[in-house]
């Protein structure tokens, strides 16, 4: 026999709302935050009025364990819409990139994402030695072996096997360029825009286009529809990942862009803590807010509805 209705409260009935998101999803990445904890990321995310986050693996393992990453999905109503590989060793995980690459996609299947972001091999690795009164690069030697083996992976059919087997998408990322004695190169194999183009999905990254003198815009309709996934970011001239609309880049035209090219992947805001006030709870939801801001007004997306959409998805999962 069915319980009499009126033992459910009116409220919970007009809770089940569908919610639509933009065309473009708008999403943090969890490394802007990483001097934080894992939630505070979400907390944060959840609080601007993103989409969702991109999750960085590092060596905490709180950004690596699928339950609790699915419960504060659920706590905060963030998805995790895309993962990036660790791009350092971490314990506990294979040294080897390629291995990581699938323990990473399979984390991403876990936790219902659609992307994963992976970089660029090393083409050099570099030591830094300290103590001398002054630190002294030495910045040409041999890369990790397996860097070698990952380089022939990405083009020698490895990384198609893998992409075969997964639904979700996995972006390889063009990285900065690097100087040393004034001259500009690069640390990492595949790395110029040539190269990078015999790769299917890409990931492209503003700062580091900026690092290379190189305008996102021109960069995208070059690699045309290659480009799966956005990092976006300023660039200072010299500082890397800094907050959007206080660098060099136009951002703005380069957003519009997207929406015009009818570009259907994410939008992950990909800063620095460096140049966020962290210390200031109030300020950096401000600072967050406003980077969100500028990425819907500039791809077209009305920032009232989605503050609405976020208050609803909230209501749905009851926090
Ligand atoms: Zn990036």
């Amino acid at each position: 026999m069915l319980p009499p209705r009126q033992r459910y409260p009116p409220a919970q009935a007009l809770r089940i709302v569908f919610v639509i998101p933009p065309a473009i999803p708008v999403t943090l990445s969890t490394g802007s935050l990483y001097t934080l904890g894992t939630a505070r990321a979400f907390e944060h995310a959840a609080r601007a009025g993103y989409d969702g986050v991109e999750l960085l693996i590092d060596d905490r393992w709180d950004t690596r364990q699928p339950e609790y990453l699915k419960r504060l999905t659920d706590q905060h109503a963030v998805p995790i819409l895309s993962v990036h590989s660790p791009f350092v060793t971490i314990s506990g995980w294979p040294r080897d990139e390629v291995q990581r690459i699938e323990r990473t996609v399979a984390l991403a299947e876990a936790v219902g994402a659609r992307t994963v972001n992976v970089h660029v091999p090393y083409r050099f690795s570099d030591l830094t030695i300290s103590g001398l009164g002054k630190p002294i690069l030495f910045p040409f030697l041999p890369p990790p072996q397996d860097h070698r083996r990952y380089a022939r992976w990405l083009l020698d059919g490895g990384l198609d096997a893998l992409q075969a087997r997964t639904p979700v998408t996995i972006a390889v990322e063009n990285l900065p360029s690097r100087r040393f004695l004034g001259v500009r190169f690069s640390r990492y194999a595949l790395n110029s825009w040539e190269e990078i183009a015999l790769i299917p999905s890409l990931c492209l990254d503003t700062t580091h286009c900026g690092t290379w003198d190189a305008d996102p815009t021109e960069i995208f309709e070059r690699l045309g529809n290659r480009v799966k996934h956005v990092h976006l970011s300023d660039w200072s001239g010299r500082y890397q990942h800094q907050p959007v609309g206080t660098g060099l880049i136009a951002l703005d035209r380069f957003l519009r862009h997207l929406k015009e090219r009818n570009y259907t992947g994410i939008v992950v805001v990909e800063l620095t803590p460096l140049s966020l006030p962290v210390k200031d709870e109030n300020k950096l939801a401000r600072e967050l807010r406003r980077n969100l801001e500028f990425c819907r007004q500039h791809l077209g997306q009305n920032t009232d509805s989605v503050q609405a959409s976020t208050e609803v998805k909230r209501q749905v999962v009851g926090v």
